[in-house]
């Protein structure tokens, strides 16, 4: 796979400051897989990302945004049920009389008397702390041989009646209202974890932006990046490193990085980076490949003026860059 799909709102994403701080944390396992907390007013929340956001409806946001673009991937955690009318998470399961909906109904286990087969709720069958047969009066002593249980019995305490499947009916315990299950609103909650292709992208790119800045800064540039540069048609344009000489001429390189899961990168990232220094003019453009590009990439660079840096690892790029830079 190509890490070309959404790679676009990623590479948005990855300048965000929030985003950062909450990649960094699964980079350095703080965070392994993220579960939501059970609140009883808000329902399930992420402390660890509002610690980071501010507040739980832009906690959600955000990891609704990054599971779209393709950073976090989710697995459904749990579903919440919500009241219809306070949207409250606190509610209530009642198990109901399917005759009269009261929710005062006795739960009991059914018991059969193999021998004679007599059959009653357990309570008829316990006399002086022992199991013994209403009918017959015999002691039961071993389960599954003498007697078995026979499924659940139920009777409303209201109307009387007996049943053995209750219907089931919700109760908001702020709100104090009845619901069914048909009004009821259910959410989908989810865990969140890193994607591998995501942690590629940024261990690598955040691992490689710093040792290039350095280096251009050693070499008297004034280094910023990801930093925008405004182009002649007025439109700003995003780079992964942009460096200013510190002589009056303020010479402009730009830096960009591509890293493919595959064996190499293609054109789009040469083509994307022309497309930016067709604007904005620097004197000297690079265009960073991991592992290294395809041969039409290859080609296109040389046209547009674009020099790549072929490398495998941090420290090939950076000693590539700097004879490049000689
Ligand atoms: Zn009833
Ligand atoms: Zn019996
Ligand atoms: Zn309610």
């Amino acid at each position: 796979m190509l890490l070309t799909s959404g790679k676009a709102e990623r590479t948005e994403l990855y300048k965000e400051r929030n985003t950062q701080v909450l990649i960094s944390k699964f980079l350095s396992s703080e965070i392994i897989e993220l579960h939501p907390i059970f609140d009883t007013k808000l329902g399930y929340r992420y402390p660890t990302v509002e610690a980071i956001t501010g507040n739980p409806t832009d906690s959600e946001a955000l990891l609704k945004k990054l599971y779209e673009v393709g950073i976090l991937e989710r697995k459904l955690f749990d579903k919440v049920i919500l009241c219809q009318k306070c949207s409250s998470a606190s509610v209530s399961v009642h198990y109901c009389c399917p005759y009269c909906k009261s929710f005062d109904i006795r739960k009991s286990a059914l018991i059969e008397h193999v021998k004679c087969g007599y059959m009653d709720v357990e309570e008829n069958f316990i006399k002086s702390g022992k199991l013994t047969c209403p009918k017959c009066h015999e002691d039961l002593k071993k389960l599954d041989i003498d007697y078995r249980r026979a499924g659940i019995w139920c009777t409303c305490k209201d109307c009387g009646k007996s049943f053995d499947i209750p219907v089931t009916g919700l109760f908001c315990r702020d709100c104090h209202s009845n619901f069914t299950f048909e009004d009821a609103v259910i959410k989908d909650v989810y865990s969140y974890s890193l994607k591998e292709e995501a942690r590629q992208e940024t261990a690598l790119g955040w691992v490689l932006i710093a040792p290039i800045k350095e280096l251009l800064t050693q070499n008297g540039f004034e280094v910023q990046g990801p930093a925008f540069v405004k182009g002649k048609s007025g439109a700003n344009h995003m780079f992964d490193v942009v460096a200013r000489s510190k002589e009056l001429s303020k010479k402009l390189t730009v830096v960009d990085l591509a890293t493919s899961m595959e064996n190499e990168v293609s054109e789009q990232p040469v083509i994307a980076l022309f497309a930016k220094i067709f604007d904005v003019s620097p004197e000297n453009a690079y265009l960073i490949a991991i592992p290294k590009i395809n041969d039409n990439g290859k080609k296109m660079a040389e046209l547009y003026n674009i020099q790549v840096v072929e490398a495998r690892n941090e420290k090939e790029a950076i000693r590539v860059l700097k004879e490049k830079m000689k």
